[in-house]
Parts: structure tokens; sequence; C-alpha cells
């Protein structure tokens, strides 16, 4: 079995019903973006649609407009934020593909010239160091 449908136990869900906290970047009526805990650069940024799906394969195609728009929003205001030369902005699709959240996720990461990326899910960062992140990503937004 490579897929299942939605379980709205995973953790994405549980951060966009507030049952569990997130240091939150933006949010609008379709969408929230907030920092990934195990960052693999500073500003490591998620942007997930709040209209449930475990990923690309099984959205309704009519997420993608506001997500992508949120996605680049949050890409540019990291990439200022953090004086990056690039960002990349990926998206994974099962655990054979590297998932390992079953809520449809793209993350957002400001690069540097020569900096390679942290492990992805490697370390948990620190909770105040996030909340600086954040809030420098959400200075940049309103900039
Ligand atoms: P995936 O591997 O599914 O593409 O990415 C999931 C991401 O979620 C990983 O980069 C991981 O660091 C992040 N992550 C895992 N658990 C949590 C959590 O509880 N809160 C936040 N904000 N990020 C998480």
């Amino acid at each position: 079995m490579t897929s299942s449908a939605y379980d709205p136990a995973n953790i994405f869900g549980k951060i966009l019903r507030g049952e569990i906290p997130c240091h939150r970047v933006y949010e609008d009526a379709h969408t929230l973006a907030f920092m990934d805990v195990m960052p693999q650069a500073d500003g490591h940024t998620l942007v997930v649609p709040k209209r449930p799906s475990r990923g690309l394969l099984d959205a309704d195609p009519a997420v993608f407009a506001p997500l992508f728009a949120t996605v680049q929003r949050v890409a540019a205001a990291a990439k200022a934020a953090f004086a990056a030369d690039g960002v990349a902005v990926y998206q994974y699709n099962e655990a054979a593909a590297g998932q390992t959240v079953f809520h449809l996720h793209v993350h957002v990461l400001p690069r540097h010239e020569g900096a390679a990326p942290r492990r992805h899910a490697g370390g948990m960062a620190d909770p105040a160091v996030l909340a600086a992140h954040a809030e420098r990503i959400r200075a940049a937004l309103d900039a």
C-alpha cells in the first residue's frame, strides 16, 4: 500500500485546528504558513492549504491557486528577511518520496550561495529562534 485516505490526526491537521501550537508566519482564508520545527535552513517555512488532502495527488485543484499565491508571498518575504541568494520550493508525496506528514504542504527554504541545506527533518530548533525567525518573515511580509 503506497497511500491511503487523509487522516485528520496528522500533525498539520492539529496545527490547523489549533490543537498544537506553531510559529505562525501568515494566514488567510485558504492557507496557513508557519516555521518548520526542524529547519533545513534559517527561515524554513511550511505553507499548507486549510482544505485537507494527503498531498498533491488527492488535492482539489482549486486549492493550488491560493496555496501558491501564499507560497509566492512567503518565498519573497523569507528571501528578503534572510538576505538569501535564492529560495527553494519543494513538496513530497508519500513516504517513498520523502513525505513524513500527510497533509499537503510546501516547503519554502531560503538558500545562500555555497551553503548546503541541513538534513531533512533533522534536529529540532530552539523555539525562541523559530519565534524570532517567524517575526522576521512577518515583518518582511508587511514591508
Ligand atoms: P515532509 O517530509 O512531510 O515533506 O515534511 C514535513 C516537515 O514537517 C519536516 O520538514 C519536519 O521538520 C516538519 N515537522 C514535523 N513535525 C512538525 C511539527 O510538529 N511542527 C512543525 N512546525 N513542523 C513539523
